[in-house]
C-alpha cells in the first residue's frame, strides 16, 4: 500500500478508522456462530473417522450422514442434505423446486424477480427447456415494496389454493434492494402461513449463511438451500450445495438429486469430507473476514464520492457490497484493479462478455483458488445502468483491503 498516491493512502487510512468500530459486532456474530458449530460437533461426536472417503454406492457412509446431522443442528433444521454432488447453488435450489412441486401447482416468489439462474429453472420470463414451466408448474411474483419489504397485502392477494410453495430470496442478487434479515424472513413466513397454512416457505439462502447469529430455518422457513462455494464452505469446500429443513421436504428434494427410493441414503464421498467439515468450521470466521472487507469498501468508496449499498454502518444480512460506479468504464477498471490483486490469475485482464441468461454483457473479477468461488474476493456486474459492481468475499481481511484499494486506484485512473 506504500506505493498508493497520497490522497488514496489518506482515504484508505480514514476508511480503516471509520470501519473499525463496526468490526466488534461482526466478531461477536462470528463467535456466536463458531460456538454453535463447536457445540454441534461435540454433541454429535465428530471424529477423524468421519473424514474417510467412500466409494461406489456409498451405503452407510458415516461421514456423509454425520455431516448432514451436524448441519441440520447448526441450521435449526430437522434434516440436511450436504453434498458435493450438487454442481452449484442453482442445482440445490432446483432440486427443492422439482422435488416439491407437481403439475398444476403454483410457485410464488414474494421477493420479486429471482436471481438470474433461477429464472431459467422456473422458465420465466423466458421459456427454457426442462424448466418448471415445461412440467405445467405456474409461476407468479410479488415485488418487494419500495422499502425493500415483503408486500403483505400483495402476497395475501396473490396466494391461492394452488400456491404450493413460496420462494423468498434472502440476498440482494444483482439488484440494489437490501437483503432480507432473518427476522424479516421469519415474519414473511408467518404471514404466508396465515394466508395458506399448507404452503411451503422456501428460502434461497445464498450469501446469507453466518452473517447473522441464526438461519431462516430457525425462524420459520420450511426449507432452505445454498452453495458450498459461497459462505458455508468457508473457502475450503471444493464444490457442492446444501438443503436443510423439514425432514419430509428434504427427503423429497433428495429424491430429485438421486432417485425416488434412493433419496439421501446413497452417494459416495470421494475425497471431500474433511474439507466440508473443516470449511463449515471455518465459515463463521471467513464470513466475518468478507464482511469486514465489504464494510471497508463501503467506507472507502463513499469517501471517493460513490453511492455504496449498504453504507458501511448499516445492518447486513448478506455478504454483498454494491458500489454504484456510474459508468461501464469504471466497472471494468474496478474489476481489472481487483484482479491484479488476486492470488490466482493476477496476470489475467477481465473483459466484459456476454453470458448465458443475462441480457447485458457482464464483467467479472475472480482470481480464486476454487473456480468461481465467491466467498473468495470477487466482483461482477452487468454493464447497464446504474453501473454497479457487486463485490463479495475475501478469505482474509488483509487481502480484501489490498484488493479493494487496488480497485479504487484503478477506478481513479480510468
Ligand atoms: C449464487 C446464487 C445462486 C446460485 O448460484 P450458483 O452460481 O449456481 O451457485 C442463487 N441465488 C442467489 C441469490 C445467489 O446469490
Amino acid at each position: 500500500m506504500n506505493d498508493l498516491p497520497d490522497n488514496l493512502k489518506a482515504l484508505t487510512r480514514a476508511a480503516l478508522d471509520e470501519a473499525a468500530p463496526v468490526f466488534a459486532g461482526l466478531d461477536a456474530v462470528a463467535r456466536d456462530n463458531t460456538a454453535r458449530i463447536l457445540d454441534a460437533f461435540r454433541r454429535h461426536q465428530v471424529g477423524d473417522f468421519h473424514f474417510r472417503a467412500t466409494t461406489g454406492y456409498g451405503y452407510g457412509d458415516a461421514g456423509r450422514d454425520k455431516l448432514d446431522e451436524v448441519w441440520a443442528d447448526i441450521f435449526g433444521a430437522e434434516k440436511a442434505l450436504v453434498r458435493a454432488h450438487f454442481v452449484s447453488g442453482t442445482h440445490a435450489l432446483a432440486a427443492v423446486l422439482f422435488g416439491l412441486l407437481r403439475p398444476g401447482d403454483e410457485l410464488l416468489s414474494v421477493t420479486g424477480a429471482p436471481y438470474d439462474t433461477m429464472q431459467t429453472v422456473i422458465g420465466h420470463p423466458q421459456a427454457s427447456p426442462g424448466s418448471l414451466a415445461d412440467y405445467g408448474i405456474t409461476y407468479r411474483e410479488v415485488p418487494l415494496t419500495d422499502d425493500g419489504e415483503v408486500d403483505g397485502a400483495g402476497v395475501a392477494a396473490a396466494i391461492s389454493a394452488k400456491t404450493k410453495l413460496v420462494l423468498i430470496q434472502r440476498s440482494r442478487g444483482y439488484s440494489l434492494r437490501p437483503p432480507l434479515s432473518v427476522a424479516a424472513i421469519g415474519r414473511a413466513c408467518a404471514h404466508v402461513k396465515r394466508c395458506q397454512p399448507d404452503c411451503v416457505c422456501f428460502v434461497d439462502n445464498c450469501y446469507g449463511e453466518f452473517v447473522e447469529s441464526s438461519e431462516p430455518t430457525a425462524a420459520g422457513a420450511d426449507i432452505i438451500a445454498g452453495s458450498l462455494i459461497k459462505n458455508p464452505g468457508g473457502g475450503i469446500a471444493p464444490a457442492g450445495g446444501y438443503i436443510a429443513g423439514r425432514a419430509d421436504l428434504v427427503e423429497l428434494a433428495a429424491c430429485r438429486l438421486t432417485a425416488p427410493g434412493i433419496g439421501s441414503e446413497l452417494g459416495a464421498t470421494l475425497a471431500d469430507n474433511r474439507l466440508l467439515f473443516q470449511g463449515l468450521f471455518l465459515a463463521p470466521h471467513t464470513v466475518a473476514q468478507a464482511l469486514k472487507g465489504a464494510v471497508f469498501a463501503a467506507s472507502l468508496f463513499a469517501k471517493l464520492g460513490y453511492n455504496t449499498l449498504p453504507s458501511y454502518d448499516a445492518p447486513r444480512s448478506d455478504i454483498i457490497q454494491a458500489i454504484e460506479l456510474g459508468s461501464a468504464d469504471k466497472m471494468v477498471a474496478f474489476c481489472r484493479g481487483l484482479q491484479r490483486w488476486s492470488p490466482v490469475d493476477a496476470h489475467v485482464v477481465p473483459e466484459p462478455s456476454a453470458m448465458p441468461g443475462y441480457s447485458d454483457a457482464v464483467v467479472m473479477a475472480g482470481g480464486t483458488f476454487v473456480q468461481g468461488s465467491s466467498i473468495e474476493l470477487s466482483a461482477d456486474g452487468p454493464l447497464r445502468p446504474p453501473f454497479a459492481v457487486y463485490l463479495q468475499g475475501g478469505l482474509t481481511f488483509e487481502h480484501a483491503v489490498l484488493g479493494i484499494t487496488g480497485a479504487a486506484r484503478a477506478v481513479g485512473n480510468s
